[in-house]
């Protein structure tokens, strides 16, 4: 099977005749081919979406804009499981996570259908001799740059919300994980949406990602991926002045405190490291546990990551493979520097016999007493691989949770009503998480970062803002 792009509601091969290996990470076999794209590519893809927003989709009434995004929705979850098989195949994501992914693609899409035609302007006091108002309008082509880990979902939040508003996207998904966004973009089509709206173009970052985010016809890039190649998009749109939007990961701290419920909160943790293999950038990969139960959770966690299972996608095991061989050293070069360190290995979980061995694994590991300036307490490790610190005081754990150049996501873990409120203001993140982490993902919850793990927001109705610019139309009478 070879992919090709899909511009203009039509299927294209790369205007260089090249592809790249579509492989399965469960098993490290090559099942596919996608269109290696450059910037020929990127210009068909920016003309359609230029296009379709000078013409039909641009000149839509919101109204009619919510509904047909309604009917894309509800088309994408009529679609659910087909998606999800090929995006678990393709990343190597346990089905059952797979089949809430694409669960929350159709989610965002209506989301973000009920808000089409609720995006208001404001009415400004003014001298009277004056009316003065404001219109949300949107940029016009956005650039959207997807990761491999969660392709469905980022799929969703970024371009239900860019075309909500108006946008036409160019998206350009990771070279590791493109297949799903294809099938997506198809059903958008079968479900109405005109050419040029939606584009998708595969490719290399450096090539296609690269000619994306510099194209001057790009209005707005929203980037999902590494600090590294997110501060090259923002120097490549900062070319022709095109606002970003980075989301760039994190190492997110879990804070739990000897008043905690630890009974109801293990399981969460243990979610929080292992859903997706540890590749998520809202990871909840630093545990910072209070000294009194420290020795206690590291216990009862240990029995839980033991208890784990990590075998092929399709065999929907707690943990799949990682996305690729490459991703896969990576985390094995972090886990090579635990001896050295004196860090304890504390628990690691099972491997299923009957995973192939060229697949792409990595079994749960729970390190404890990491120090908190370690490496592997401070940078995105991007794979199943938790480090537990332990600290005494409430101003401790802050400067601990506090001290990594990200803050994307926090978790709180405390019945003390007071310090859940002090904690609240003084973690430094986007989202915190009180006695839960990650409160079901819900789709209506703005979500990004601060530092390295990026700024702007994307979900909820925060991103509206985000794919919208704002005109101040001033009437003198
Ligand atoms: P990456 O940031 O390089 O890739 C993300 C996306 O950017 C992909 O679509 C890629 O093709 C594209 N890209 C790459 N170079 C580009 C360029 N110069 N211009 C424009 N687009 C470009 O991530 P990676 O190399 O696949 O993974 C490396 C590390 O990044 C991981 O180990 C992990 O720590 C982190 N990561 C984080 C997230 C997240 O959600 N925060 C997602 C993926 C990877």
């Amino acid at each position: 099977m070879i992919y090709k792009n899909f511009i203009g509601n039509q299927w294209l091969s790369a205007m260089s005749g090249q592809s790249l290996p579509v492989v399965d990470p469960s098993d490290g076999q090559l099942y596919a081919e996608i269109a290696r794209s450059g910037e020929p590519d990127i210009e068909a893809a920016v003309r359609a979406a230029r296009a379709a927003f000078d013409g039909e989709w641009g000149s839509m009434a919101p109204a009619a804009r919510s509904r047909l995004l309604w009917r894309v929705s509800a088309a994408l979850l009529e679609h659910q499981e087909e998606l999800a098989r090929m995006e678990s195949r393709d990343t190597g994501k346990p089905l059952r996570q797979a089949m809430a992914d694409a669960g929350a693609v159709a989610r965002y899409f209506e989301f973000y259908a009920g808000a089409a035609d609720k995006l208001h302007g404001q009415t400004i006091p003014y001298p009277e001799q004056f009316t003065v108002f404001t219109l949300r309008e949107p940029h016009g082509v956005t650039g959207h740059i997807v990761p491999w880990n969660y392709p469905l979902q980022i799929f969703g939040r970024s371009v239900g919300a860019a075309l909500a508003a108006g946008n036409a996207c160019v998206v350009k998904p990771a070279e590791d994980a493109c297949v799903s966004l294809l099938r997506a973009a198809e059903i958008a089509m079968e479900a109405g949406l005109p050419a040029g709206a939606l584009n998708i173009v595969t490719g290399l970052g450096s090539e296609a990602g690269a000619a994306l985010a510099a194209h001057p016809g790009v209005d707005h890039v929203s980037f999902t991926g590494s600090p590294q190649t997110g501060r090259q998009v923002a120097m490549a749109a900062a070319g022709h002045y095109a606002p970003v939007t980075l989301e760039l990961g994190g190492k997110s701290p879990q804070i739990v405190f000897s008043d905690a419920d630890i009974e109801a909160a293990l399981p969460v943790w243990l979610n929080a490291i292992v859903q997706n293999a540890g590749q998520t950038c809202s990871a909840g990969s630093r545990l910072l546990v209070q000294r009194a139960i420290y020795a206690d959770v590291i216990t009862r966690l240990s029995e839980l990551f033991q208890a784990t299972r990590t075998g092929r996608a399709g065999d929907d095991p707690d943990c799949g493979p990682l996305i690729s061989a490459r991703q896969r050293d990576r985390v094995r070069d972090y886990l090579g520097l635990v001896d050295e360190a004196g860090i304890t290995v504390a628990a690691r979980g099972q491997m299923d016999a009957n995973a192939p061995k060229e697949g792409f694994y990595q079994v749960p590991t729970l390190l404890s007493d990491v120090p908190p300036s370690h490496k592997l307490a401070q940078e995105e490790i991007f794979g199943p691989v938790l480090a537990a610190i332990p600290f005494d005081t409430e101003d401790e754990a802050l400067r601990i949770a506090n001290g990594t150049p990200f803050g994307l996501v926090a978790g709180v873990w405390t019945s003390d009503g007071a310090r859940q409120m002090r904690l609240a203001r003084k973690v430094r993140s986007g989202q915190v998480f009180i006695n839960n982490y990650g409160a079901g993902g819900g789709v209506e919850l703005p979500f990004g970062g601060t530092g390295q793990s990026g700024y702007g927001r994307e979900k909820g109705y925060e991103a509206l803002y985000g794919f919208t610019t704002v005109k101040t139309v001033a009437i003198r009478h």
